[in-house]
C-alpha cells in the first residue's frame, strides 16, 4: 500500500517555525496546548464570531476575513474534522491555498511531521473503552451499546496490558480518553487511572468521557486531580431529564478544580446501522470512508482499531471480522521504526482498498451523510 505519511511537501514544511492555527474549539484547543511548545503561533483563526478577539496565550483570536492578509504568509494547520474541515478546506482553497502545501489537517500533520522530521511515532488521538455497561440506552449510540447483548466491564489486567503495549510501540499520544458506555459505572476506575498514570509524559491530554448522569466518588475525584484528567460532558438534557445531576456534577468538578469540557446542544449523525439500510458499493465505499475522516480510535486488547463504530460491530459480533480493520500490536517491532509507522498509516485510515467492509453499510460522519438527528434518543 502507498504511505498516506508523503501528503506534506518538504518545500513548504520541513523548515517549519511559524504556523496559524485554524479552529479554537475542543480540539483546536487540545492542539494549541502542544503546538505552541514547538512553533510560534502567530494567529488563531475560528468562524465562530464569538471568540473573534479572545486572546489565548498572547494570541489573538481572528475571524477569516481579517486574516486573508497573513494566510499566504504562513503555513496553516486545521484543527477540525470530518465534514468541518471540508467546509473550511473550501474556504481556504476559494481563497487560491493548496491543501498539503499552504494548509493540512492536525491530524495528517501530528503523525507525518513529527515522523518525518523527528523520527517520532505520535498518535494524535487513540480511545480506550472500558466498559459496556451505560446509565443511558440511547438508540443511535456510535458503539451501539443498547445492542449488545452480554455487557462487561473490562478487566484490569487486560487494560494494564493494553496500555504498556501501546507505549511500548508509541512514542506520544495526545488526546486520550476513557469512555464506554459510561465510564463513571466502572468499579476499577482509579485502578485504571493509575496505570494511565505510568505514562502521564506521554499523553497529551487525558481525559474521560462521560453523558453527565454519575456523580464520581471521591477517591476518583482525587485521582482525576492527581493526574490533571478533563472530563468532557456530553450534555443530553435537551432530550433526557437529568439537568439537575449534570448540574451536580459540574459544581463538583468545577469546586476540584478538573477541567470540564461541556458540549450542549448537541446532534447526532444517525450511522443506519443496525439493521443494514445503507448500501454503497465497493467504488464508493473508499470516497465515503474519506469524507468520514474518522479521527476516533480504539485500544483494546493487543490491537488498535481505525474506526470506534466498525470495532464496536464487529467485538459485538453485530458485523463479521474485519482484518484489515486493526493492528496487532504484538506484531509490531519496537525497535523497527518502519514498522511502528504502520500504526501511524491504520490511523490515517490506510487500509487495504481504501475502506473497511463496514464503511459499506455505515452512514459515517462525512457531508455524505445528511442524516442528522437528535442527540441520545432513548430506545424502549
Ligand atoms: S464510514 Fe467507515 S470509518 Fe466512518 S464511522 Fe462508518 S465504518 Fe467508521
Amino acid at each position: 500500500m502507498e504511505t498516506k505519511l508523503n501528503k506534506l511537501c518538504d518545500e513548504s514544511w520541513k523548515n517549519l517555525k511559524d504556523i496559524i492555527v485554524f479552529g479554537y474549539g475542543r480540539y483546536g484547543r487540545r492542539a494549541l496546548s502542544y503546538l505552541k511548545k514547538d512553533f510560534n503561533i502567530i494567529a488563531i483563526i475560528d468562524n465562530d464570531i464569538q471568540k473573534r478577539d479572545q486572546i489565548v496565550d498572547g494570541v489573538k483570536v481572528i475571524n477569516f476575513n481579517d486574516a486573508l492578509e497573513i494566510i499566504y504568509k504562513y503555513n496553516i494547520i486545521v484543527t477540525v474534522q470530518g465534514f468541518y474541515y471540508q467546509e473550511i478546506c473550501k474556504q481556504l482553497e476559494d481563497a487560491g491555498l493548496v491543501e498539503h502545501i499552504n494548509f493540512t489537517t492536525w491530524i495528517q500533520f501530528f503523525t507525518e511531521w513529527y515522523y518525518k522530521y523527528k523520527r517520532m511515532i505520535c498518535v494524535e488521538k487513540t480511545d480506550i473503552p472500558i466498559t459496556s455497561f451505560c446509565s443511558l440506552n440511547c438508540k443511535n449510540c456510535s458503539v451501539f451499546t443498547p445492542y449488545i447483548k452480554k455487557k462487561k466491564h473490562e478487566k484490569i489486567d487486560d487494560i494494564r496490558k493494553s496500555v504498556d503495549l501501546f507505549f511500548e510501540k508509541v512514542d506520544k499520544v495526545l488526546d486520550m480518553n476513557l469512555y464506554g458506555g459510561e465510564p463513571f459505572l466502572h468499579p476499577q476506575l482509579c485502578e485504571i487511572i493509575d496505570i494511565l498514570a505510568n505514562y502521564r509524559d506521554r499523553i497529551g491530554y487525558l481525559g474521560i468521557i462521560t453523558n453527565g448522569t454519575i456523580i464520581p466518588d471521591e477517591k476518583v475525584i482525587d485521582a482525576l486531580k492527581r493526574y490533571n484528567i478533563g472530563i468532557s460532558i456530553s450534555d443530553y438534557t435537551k432530550s433526557i431529564d437529568y439537568a439537575d445531576k449534570l448540574e451536580e456534577l459540574c459544581r463538583v468538578l468545577e469546586y476540584h478544580k478538573i477541567s470540564i469540557t461541556r458540549t450542549k446542544n448537541m446532534v447526532w449523525f444517525d450511522l443506519g446501522f443496525p439493521p443494514v439500510k445503507i448500501k454503497y458499493n465497493e467504488s464508493s465505499a473508499k470516497k465515503h470512508m474519506e469524507y468520514c475522516n474518522m479521527a476516533c480510535h480504539d485500544l483494546i486488547g493487543s490491537k488498535i482499531y481505525y474506526c470506534i463504530a466498525d470495532r464496536a460491530a464487529q467485538m459485538e459480533g453485530l458485523i463479521a471480522p474485519d482484518g484489515k480493520s486493526y493492528i496487532n500490536l504484538m506484531e509490531v517491532d519496537k525497535n523497527d521504526l518502519e514498522a511502528r509507522k504502520e500504526i501511524l498509516e491504520l490511523c490515517a485510515g490506510n487500509v487495504e482498498g481504501g475502506y473497511l467492509e463496514f464503511c459499506k453499510i455505515c452512514g459515517g460522519y462525512g457531508h455524505d451523510n445528511q442524516s442528522i438527528i437528535p442527540a441520545a434518543r432513548q430506545k424502549y
